[in-house]
């Protein structure tokens, strides 16, 4: 089989996040699938086709990419962010999983990207300096009691907590939930950050506390991030203090 399938990372927003990696597989490939808003983010040529979905048939669109690379296309698909990060590299392995042998054989590639937690990280300071954990607020792909479980068990182990899908429009009260149980845990004075369209021109970054602060604020373009019990500000005058999560668990420097 002399086809391809690259899944490809775009980085969160900004072109400088594109790696030259993703840029030259973009350039190379004959047939590109992706969420259309991803698709516009990319530079195409006239020669090359493109295969837009909605955000939420990735199974349907991973199936596509395989099987037009079967064929013996150059295939990319496109994904926000780092595609193994709730995002396109694990869609693709499953529909491989359950899909015909001679898939197996093809040549894939995943080529990573940078993750929203770590563009929203940069903006804010250091707010992943020491141990943290990334959930996805998504409901789609698991029920409730599970993120539940994981909110509780991960400010019980008093880790920073990357917050993705916080929201859409399809599902605006999760984050409520979500919100409601860590303010029941956690200090009031912990501090919090919406980082919203990290390294697109409508960036937004909130920082606040748990106390104050106001989920409806995240939408489906917004990385939360809520500190651990060590995590604190670092003051800097009239501008937005730092976020910053030493990286001993001490607290000392
Ligand atoms: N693979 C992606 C994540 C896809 S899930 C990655 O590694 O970043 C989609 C979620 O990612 C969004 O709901 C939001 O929580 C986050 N996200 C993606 N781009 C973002 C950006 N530019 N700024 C803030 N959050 C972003």
């Amino acid at each position: 089989m002399s086809g391809k399938l690259s899944v490809v990372g775009i980085g969160p927003g900004a072109q400088g996040w594109v790696t030259p990696e993703a840029t030259a597989a973009i350039a190379e490939a004959e047939d590109i699938y992706g969420y259309g808003n991803y698709l516009e983010r990319v530079s195409l040529s006239p020669r090359q086709r493109t295969h837009k979905s909605d955000n939420r048939e990735e199974l349907d669109r991973a199936r596509a990419a395989l099987a037009r690379a079967a064929e013996g296309a150059r295939v990319v698909v496109v994904s926000s962010g780092d595609p193994g990060v709730f995002a396109m590299a694990a869609a693709i392995f499953e529909a491989i999983e359950a899909g015909p042998q001679d898939w197996r054989r093809l040549d894939v590639e995943i080529l990573p990207g940078l993750s929203a937690m770590q563009a929203a990280a940069a903006r804010l300071g250091a707010p992943l300096g020491h141990d943290f954990c990334a959930i996805s607020l998504s409901d789609n792909l698991k029920p409730w009691t599970i993120i539940a479980q994981r909110l509780e068990a991960a400010v019980e182990g008093d880790f920073v907590i990357a917050l993705y899908n916080p929201a859409s429009r399809a599902r605006p009260d999760r984050i409520h939930d979500a919100f409601a149980l860590l303010k029941a845990r956690k200090a009031p004075e912990t501090p919090v950050a919406f980082a919203r369209a990290v390294g697109r021109v409508d960036e937004a970054i909130t920082l606040t506390t748990l106390g104050q602060a106001d989920p409806g604020l995240a939408d489906m373009a917004t990385l939360v991030i809520v500190g651990s019990s060590k995590t604190r500000l670092v003051e800097r005058g009239d501008a937005r203090p730092w976020m910053l999560t030493p990286r001993a668990y001490g607290g000392g420097a």
